[in-house]
């Protein structure tokens, strides 16, 4: 392999995925030759302010010092997605990161919260759970364990400035050798017979080549799909929504350690919050309501005086028939797009990077190795999809027509599968290693009042007066840690406040 090996990487596009990727090779592969090329300006979707806690193996992969990071992102702690209006109007959960409450003997939590609330003893889901607790007090801290006991602490992730996190990348990339073209590409150059692409060309005729592509020019898609005609498999049939209007706010109030995800009538408003402002924006389908009255609805629920003019964003759910095509491997926007209710493509960026690493091709681009990529990319956006559509199916909505077509739409058979399972058992099965775990599964499913008929017999092996207090003990141990921890603003300002040199 010695003499093939790939010595030329060329990134097209200097967003997010652009720089992720940019930072992610330059700091883990040696003899690369990475140039980025991106155009100021055709500019950068300039969305994309929360994560999940997987962020941290990205962090750690390319040696992202975490407070540093935070100060140079205007960031702050995440805990969860807090969802309004979802289930019925009026209805509150949180989708919090983490584990709630803890086994006993073989059987996990939620199977005793299941027979408790039958009982009658078990309180809300959250109240076992730190994260929800402390989030709900605008609480935090790193915390991995709860002292002297056996349960989990804080599982965090972060909200950031996109703007911001694509120039802290750039710096990164750069100073581990990765370097950047400014240019607007206009051509493509390609191998009349392997079709490959040798090099693409900017407006001024410089042709850039190199060996292998990173396909990272957004919804342009400019070589996997407008050079090679890859192809998009359309997922909007599950996924209606097809535009959002995105404001940032002044901060009206400490900021939240949790997004916010507000249903309205036909789609939802996230709020993000930052150091420095607030992130809004109102994702929508566009065959239920007119991109005024969205803009509207979104203005109207915005909690601070709006900075900027409210921007439209128009997307297409799905993802790309291969994210990997010859010698073009597309990240972000490129390779697909799931709308950002659980916050996973910055996710699926770091996912595709870290399977690109894993399946690092030489120049033989064989093509096993490149089909393995593709299931298993296929495979991780495929359980995501399934996840956020079980928030718009799993409704009880009555007041609009949008919540009425989620709920009756048909929905993919291993969705339909995974809720029939839960309904019937209460079980939830995570296949192989997809990205949402049992109770991120158990608190949108309940969150959204699909309640099981029933539990595992297992949950019988303690008497009712056992249940009782072994449920009184966590929410004990929970609500006085979480009362010990520090405020979340409190805590930023004390470690990682933007601005403040280190
Ligand atoms: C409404 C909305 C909200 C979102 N919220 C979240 C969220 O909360 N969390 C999350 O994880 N993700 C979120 N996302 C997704 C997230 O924004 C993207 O995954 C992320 O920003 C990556 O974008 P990108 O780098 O693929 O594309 P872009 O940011 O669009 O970058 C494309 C790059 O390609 C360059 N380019 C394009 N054409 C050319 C050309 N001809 N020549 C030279 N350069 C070119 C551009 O200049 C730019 O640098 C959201 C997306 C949308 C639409």
């Amino acid at each position: 392999m010695g003499d093939s090996r790939i010595t030329k990487v060329v990134i097209v596009g200097g967003g997010t995925a652009g720089w992720m990727a940019a930072a992610a090779l330059s700091r883990t592969m040696d003899n690369l030759s990475i140039r980025l090329v991106e155009s100021d300006e055709i500019g950068t979707v300039g969305v994309g302010e929360a994560t999940i806690p997987a962020i941290r193996l990205f962090n750690a992969l390319i040696g992202i010092d975490e407070n540093e990071f935070i100060r140079e992102t205007g960031g702050t702690f995440k805990l969860g997605i807090q969802f309004h209006d979802w289930g019925r109007i009026g209805d509150v959960y949180m989708h919090a990161f983490g584990q709630i409450g803890r086994s006993l003997g073989m059987l996990q939590f939620p199977q005793y919260w299941l027979r408790g609330r039958n009982e009658g003893i078990a309180g809300r889901l959250g109240d076992y759970s730190l994260n929800e607790t402390a989030g709900r007090q605008n609480r935090f801290a790193r915390l991995p364990q709860i002292p002297n006991t056996s349960l989990d602490g804080i599982a965090y992730a972060f909200h950031f400035d996109a703007a911001l996190y694509a120039a802290y990348l750039r710096k990164i990339a750069e100073q581990a050798g990765a370097e950047r073209t400014e240019g607007k590409i206009f051509g493509v150059r390609r191998n009349g017979e392997t079709g490959h692409v040798e090099a693409v060309v900017l407006e001024d005729g410089t042709a850039i080549d190199g060996e292998i592509f990173i396909d990272c020019s957004g919804f342009r898609a400019l070589l996997i799909e407008e050079a090679l005609g890859t192809g998009f498999e359309d997922w909007t049939h599950w996924l209606p929504c097809d535009r959002a209007i995105a404001v940032p706010s002044e901060n009206a109030g400490p900021a939240r350690p949790y997004t916010q995800a507000i249903a309205h009538k036909a789609g939802w408003q996230w709020r993000i919050p930052l150091q420095h402002r607030t992130g809004n924006g109102h994702v929508f389908c566009s065959d239920f309501i007119s991109e005024d009255e969205a803009t509207a609805t979104l203005l109207a629920n915005v909690e601070g005086r709006p900075l900027a003019e409210p921007r439209m964003l128009r997307f297409r759910t799905g993802m790309r028939r291969k994210a990997w095509n010859g010698n073009v491997v597309a990240l972000g926007l490129a390779s697909g797009f799931l709308e950002p209710l659980e916050s996973t493509s910055i996710h699926l960026i770091q996912n595709g990077i870290a399977k690109l690493l894993a399946h690092f091709p030489d120049r033989d681009f064989d093509a096993a190795n490149i089909d393995a990529y593709n299931r298993r990319v296929r495979f991780d956006y495929e359980r995501i999809r399934d996840f956020v559509i079980l928030h718009y199916h799993a409704n009880q909505r009555t007041d609009s027509p949008f919540w009425i077509r989620c709920r009756e739409m048909g929905i993919p058979e291993t969705l339909a599968h995974k809720i029939e399972l839960f309904r019937s058992q209460g079980q939830i099965v995570r296949e192989g290693d997809e990205l949402f775990i049992e109770i991120g599964w158990f608190q949108v499913l309940t969150g959204q009042n699909i309640m099981p008929d029933g539990y595992h017999p297992m949950a019988d092996q303690l008497t009712h007066d056992e249940l009782a207090s072994f449920f009184a003990d966590i929410e004990t141990i929970v609500a006085r840690t979480a009362s010990h921890l520090p405020g979340h603003d409190e805590f930023i300002a004390q470690h990682c406040a933007a601005g403040v040199p280190a």
